[in-house]
């Protein structure tokens, strides 16, 4: 069962997490500029009697858009992490149709994420107090998830050092579960080209085209797919193309993300790739330029702290819906998958799973890899999504603006806030879990450094 203490402050404050949640969806705010969500969850933290410290952590002149929130004192220190970015233009009513509005929308639910880590937080709290458990309790509200680095920006400062062990939670269209695959890690990279411009008909053999290295080298990259692990992923943009089709474009420039199983094997693409841009730079007599924006790190598992998470998840009530958010949420199923739901399939998946120990290679990235080798981490996703919706989607947006999204943040929270309660009760089982984690990085050869995003102003 639930810890009295953590369902008590959950019955008091749940709605006030909600609200959180409806505000942060209102506010939307994208990558590294969530000024006024910093603010809202900075005081609903220090309104539960957090020592709250609140700073930019990419560009020092710009308004708050990160929160630190502490307290207690001594071991253990037991952290959360919740974000709140939304992406751009994906404004969406709270309608179980597409519904489009003007601005930013939730689509990855992130609204959610902070109000139900940072009241797992507060709950903890409660439950420590009223049982005079010793401990540190820290809550991040990190932005620019979206973007892949704003936990970035925070580790390069520090910001998480000193904890004993971190938990997070993402919404799903599944059950609440650990995340137990191991991310890629990722170069996100820019690389220019300069070259001469001329005539484009009147002159052309004067100038030396940019567009035409860049050309180069993305077949260069398309060539070499064939020869890097499977389970590399290789993906380019356009930053810049030329003027008009009759100039020769002095400048053009790439936008380049390799993703690959780990940070030693993502050095060793780096200086591949690094070798097709000097090619095509060569081959075009351009100059070429690479920065390396930032390189972030894959995750680490450790199966003992994912089955003492389950267990915490085991105690939560069952997450449950009236018939009218069930019949809002069974619209948007019909929507997003073009049929009714099947005898006996979950519309909204409201159960929970067994950690598999599992630890399978998936191709996407996060910012909170590096997190996971400072310190032991377990993230759960699960429940607040319409089974069947597409990430960064319609669906997502209307559900986490939605009880459907906000139910799942409360009780989300609730698996959280237990689970640091039963660390709190007995700190020693974090030995084993930092003993697993050294031995992880022993083995890599220590824990490769990543490659942090430059700080700005
Ligand atoms: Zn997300």
């Amino acid at each position: 069962m639930l810890e009295k203490a953590i369902q008590s402050w959950y019955d008091k404050y749940g709605q006030e997490v909600k609200d959180l949640a409806k505000r942060l969806w209102e506010l939307s705010e994208t990558a590294l500029e969530e000024y006024e969500s910093c603010k809202l969850t900075a005081k609903f933290m220090e309104k539960h009697g957090f020592k709250v410290e609140t700073f930019n952590c990419a560009d020092s002149t710009k308004p708050h858009n990160t929160v630190v929130a502490t307290w207690g004192s001594g071991h253990p220190v037991i952290g959360f992490i919740g974000e709140y970015d939304g992406l751009p233009g994906l404004g969406q009513e709270v309608k179980p149709y597409p519904s489009p509005k003007k601005g930013n929308g939730q689509g990855c639910g992130h609204n959610l994420m902070a109000p139900s880590c940072g009241s797992a937080a507060i709950a903890l709290k409660y439950a420590m107090e009223k049982e005079g458990l010793q401990g540190t309790i820290k809550f991040f509200a990190c932005p620019a998830e979206e973007t892949v680095e704003g936990k970035m920006h925070m580790a390069r400062d520090g910001v998480f050092d000193g904890l004993d062990c971190c938990m997070a939670w993402h919404p799903k269209y599944c059950n609440l579960e650990v995340r137990e695959n191991i991310q890629n890690s990722l170069t996100n990279m820019k690389v220019e080209f300069f070259g001469k411009s001329a005539h484009a008909a009147s002159v052309p053999f004067d100038g030396r085209s940019a567009l035409d290295a860049c050309e180069l080298m993305n077949v260069g990259v398309n060539y070499l797919r064939e020869h890097v692990d499977p389970t590399t992923r290789m993906h380019y943009s356009y930053i810049s193309a030329g003027e008009k089709p009759n100039i020769v474009p002095k400048y053009a420039a790439l936008h380049y993300f390799l993703r690959t199983k780990d940070l030693k094997y993502g050095y060793e693409v780096l200086e591949r790739v690094k070798k097709i841009a000097q090619g095509a730079a060569l081959m075009t007599e351009t100059e070429c330029k690479i920065t390396v924006n930032v390189m972030a790190s894959g995750c680490i598992q450790i199966s003992e702290f994912n089955d003492f998470f389950y267990e915490a998840m085991k105690k939560v009530p069952p997450l449950t819906y009236t018939e009218e958010e069930m019949a809002f949420a069974t619209e948007i199923f019909k929507n997003v998958n073009g049929r009714e739901p099947r005898e006996g399939e979950e519309v909204i998946p409201t159960g929970i799973k067994k950690p598999t120990g599992n630890h399978v290679n998936a191709p996407v990235s996060t910012d909170a890899g590096y997190l996971t080798r400072l310190t032991p981490t377990s993230r759960l996703h699960g429940w607040g999504w319409v089974y069947g919706t597409p990430g960064h989607s319609w669906g997502i947006v209307s559900a986490c603006g939605h009880e459907i999204g906000f139910k799942a943040a409360v009780h989300a929270g609730m698996a959280l806030a237990q689970c640091g309660f039963d660390i709190a009760k007995d700190p020693s089982v974090i030995k084993v879990w930092r003993k697993n984690l050294d031995e992880q990085l022993a083995k890599e050869g220590g824990n490769i450094k990543p490659i942090f995003p430059e700080r700005k102003g």
